[in-house]
């Protein structure tokens, strides 16, 4: 069970208890699915407090805790209950937040307890590896029907993102697990760009990244698609883009360094005189968050483990010409990985 493995870590950091306040924490902890809920947890204390609008859900969706009927505020009733050492979200909890918290609860001292179940939920179990597998999958299946058939010239960026997310929701999907980009052209070149209401042109490259909702868990692709034959730089460029992105997945097994994961693509990417135009990091962790750890970047720490899920995307942006970026989402395992992404990536006009 989550919370026991999560009370042998207090026991390792020398906390009494943990105060989970951040809704997905609690999710992942319990199973509820709620808006409006505390955990109080310690080596033997298992508390769900929930407000009465959620007390049926509750009983319904939480197993292995003590469930309440919050009296006041579920930060009194919390706070009641706290003794000793006690671990907070810091990443999460508000400065006003913690005020009422240390005037509440007198008997305890809260420590920031820092990443502690972000660190765990990080190592995914195979219940929520098959979710996010099942996620990646409807996803793509909506990105080959919106946009692989029907291709992108003539048809704005608005119409194929929200069409993109209006197919994800009607395959089952809760809905997009983050706001659908579609950029052509110069547009692509801004990395977070969000959809106009302007026509894609014929003979562009076009990156569109998207990804879906599926029983609490998120999935993200991205894949640059020309929108008819294009050639000179932007094959190139494409080229390049894709054997940094293979390269880097060929380096993905668990004890790789979080660094020299980032490190495979980034080189290659400078080394054909790129290197500005690859500004961000190679990846990101993604499960009940789109973003969540392990990150691959220059300054992460650490290394992959089995379990890890995690992005692969490197990008290169020419401002005012285009952008090409190409994500894989992948399970790391024990002498690899097990890429969830299935759409084709070697260049591709979309709708031939
Ligand atoms: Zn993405
Ligand atoms: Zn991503």
């Amino acid at each position: 069970m989550r919370a026991d493995r999560v009370a042998e870590r207090l026991c390792e950091r020398e906390l009494d208890m943990l105060l989970v306040t951040h809704m997905t924490n609690v999710r992942w902890l319990s199973g509820f699915t709620g808006s409006n809920a505390v955990i109080v947890l310690g080596a033997e204390e298992r508390l769900f407090i929930t407000d009465f609008r959620y007390v049926e859900q509750a009983a319904a969706q939480v197993e292995g805790f003590d469930r309440l009927e919050g009296e006041r505020s579920l930060l009194a009733d919390a706070a009641r209950r706290l003794r000793g050492r006690v671990g907070f979200e810091d990443a999460h909890v508000s400065v006003r937040t913690l005020k009422r918290l240390e005037e509440l609860a007198e008997d305890a001292e809260l420590v920031p307890a820092g990443d502690l179940l972000e660190e765990l939920r990080a190592v995914k179990e195979p219940a929520e590896l098959e979710a996010i597998r099942a996620a990646a999958a409807l996803a793509d299946d909506a990105a080959e029907a919106v946009v692989l058939s029907r291709g992108l010239a003539g048809r704005t960026e608005r119409e194929v993102a929200l069409e993109l997310e209006t197919e994800m929701r009607r395959l089952g999907a809760e809905g997009p697990s983050f706001p659908s980009i579609v950029a052509a052209g110069p547009h692509g070149a801004l990395p977070h760009a969000e959809p106009r209401d302007v026509e894609i042109p014929a003979g562009t490259l076009v990156i569109c990244d998207y990804g879906a909702r599926l029983d609490g868990y998120c999935s993200d692709c991205t894949r640059t698609f020309a929108s008819g034959p294009v050639e000179g730089e932007m094959v190139e460029v494409y080229e390049l883009v894709l054997g940094a992105q293979e390269a880097a997945l060929a380096a993905v097994r668990a004890g790789a360094g979080l660094q020299d994961v980032d490190a495979v693509a980034r080189d290659r990417i400078a080394a054909a005189g790129h290197g500005e135009r690859f500004g961000h990091s190679l990846g990101h962790g993604v499960g009940l968050d789109v973003h969540e750890e392990p990150r691959l970047s220059k300054q992460s720490e650490g290394e992959l483990v089995a379990g890890n899920v995690v992005t692969v995307e490197p990008g290169v942006y020419l401002s005012g010409a285009f952008g090409v970026r190409i994500e894989d989402l992948v399970a790391v395992t024990e002498d690899g990985y097990e890429s969830f992404s299935r759409l084709p990536k070697g260049l591709t006009v979309a709708g031939e």
